[in-house]
C-alpha cells in the first residue's frame, strides 16, 4: 500500500488506526515505515498512527488509550453540554490508560472497548448520566433531541441503557427546550412541584421560556446574549408589556442558575405567593 492509501484507511476509522488494522487492510511493515517517514500518518504511540486530518481531541483520546466519548463526544455533535472542558475518554471493560504530557482526561470503563475514534452519540449519553449526573444528561439529551438526533428508537434505547434512577427523564424530556439552561431549570421546577407551560406565545410580549400559574413569567438568559445591548433593550420592552398585561417578569442568567440556585429558588417561591 503506498502511504495515500494507508492514509485513508486511517481516516476511514475516524482520523486513528492501529498496525493489526493496517496489516489486515493489506499494509505491509515496510508501507507503514514509508507512510511515517512521507508524513501521512504520525505514529502516536506503539502500534497507533494518525492522519494530520485527525481531530485533536480525537488523537488525544488516542494517546491516553481509548475513544472520544461522553461529554467531548457530544459536544463534537454541536449538542449542549455542561461542562466539556476535559477529554472524556472511553477505554472499556479491559482497556489500559497510557500517561502523556497535560493529560486532564477523564476515563470511562464502562461497556466493551471502543478501540479508538469516537464512541457512537448514545453511549456517549449514557456515559454523561454517569459522568456528570441526571441535570447535565437531562439538558444534553433534550438539546441533542431537537438537533433531530434521537429518533424515538434511540431515545428508548438510551432509556433502557440507563441506571433506573435516571430512566424518568427520558420520559420527563421534549424536544423543543430552546437552551441547555432551560432544560435545567425546567427540570429543577419540576422537581419542586411547581406546574409550569412552556415556550407560551403572550399577546404584545412575545414567546416566554416560562409562565408559572397566570401571572409569572419566568426568562433564562443564555450565555450569549446578554451583553448585547439591542438585546437587552428588548426584553425591557417585553417586560414592560409583560407588568402592563399584570404580569411578574423574573429573569435569570447561566452564572445565577447554576451558581447561585438558593437566590432563585427563593425568588420564584416569594413570586408565586405574591401572585397568590
Ligand atoms: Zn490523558
Ligand atoms: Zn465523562
Amino acid at each position: 500500500m503506498d502511504p495515500m492509501q494507508i492514509a485513508a484507511c486511517a481516516d476511514a476509522s475516524g482520523g486513528v488506526i492501529r498496525t493489526t488494522a493496517l496489516r489486515s487492510a493489506g499494509a505491509t511493515a515496510r508501507d507503514i515505515r514509508r507512510a511515517c517517514a512521507s508524513g501521512a500518518v504520525a505514529q502516536l504511540r506503539g502500534g497507533v498512527y494518525a492522519t494530520p486530518h485527525a481531530a485533536a481531541d480525537v488523537v488525544t483520546a488516542a494517546i491516553h488509550g481509548g475513544a472520544l466519548c461522553c461529554a467531548s463526544e457530544l459536544a463534537r455533535h454541536g449538542v449542549w453540554v455542561l461542562d466539556a472542558s476535559r477529554v472524556h475518554v472511553a477505554l472499556g471493560g479491559g482497556g489500559r490508560e497510557y500517561p502523556h504530557p497535560g493529560c486532564a482526561c477523564v476515563a470511562h470503563w464502562d461497556g466493551r472497548s471502543p478501540g479508538y475514534g469516537r464512541v457512537d452519540l448514545e453511549r456517549a449519553l449514557v456515559q454523561l448520566a454517569r459522568c456528570q449526573g441526571p441535570e447535565s444528561f437531562f439538558a444534553a439529551f433534550e438539546s441533542a433531541w431537537r438537533l433531530g438526533l434521537l429518533s424515538r428508537r434511540a431515545r428508548m434505547r438510551i432509556r433502557a441503557r440507563l441506571e433506573a434512577r435516571h430512566r424518568h427523564l427520558v420520559d420527563l424530556a421534549r424536544a423543543d427546550a430552546d437552551s441547555g439552561l432551560e432544560s435545567i431549570l425546567r427540570l429543577r421546577l419540576l422537581r419542586l412541584g411547581i406546574p409550569l407551560r412552556c415556550q407560551v406565545l403572550i399577546r404584545d410580549v412575545g414567546r416566554v421560556d416560562f409562565v408559572l400559574g397566570e401571572r409569572i413569567i419566568l426568562e433564562v438568559d443564555g450565555r450569549d446574549n446578554h451583553d448585547d445591548a439591542t438585546h437587552r433593550h428588548k426584553d425591557l420592552v417585553r417586560d414592560a408589556n409583560a407588568a402592563a398585561l399584570g404580569y411578574i417578569t423574573l429573569r435569570f442568567d447561566y452564572a445565577l442558575v447554576l451558581h447561585d440556585w438558593p437566590r432563585v429558588q427563593a425568588a420564584i417561591l416569594r413570586a408565586r405567593a405574591v401572585a397568590r
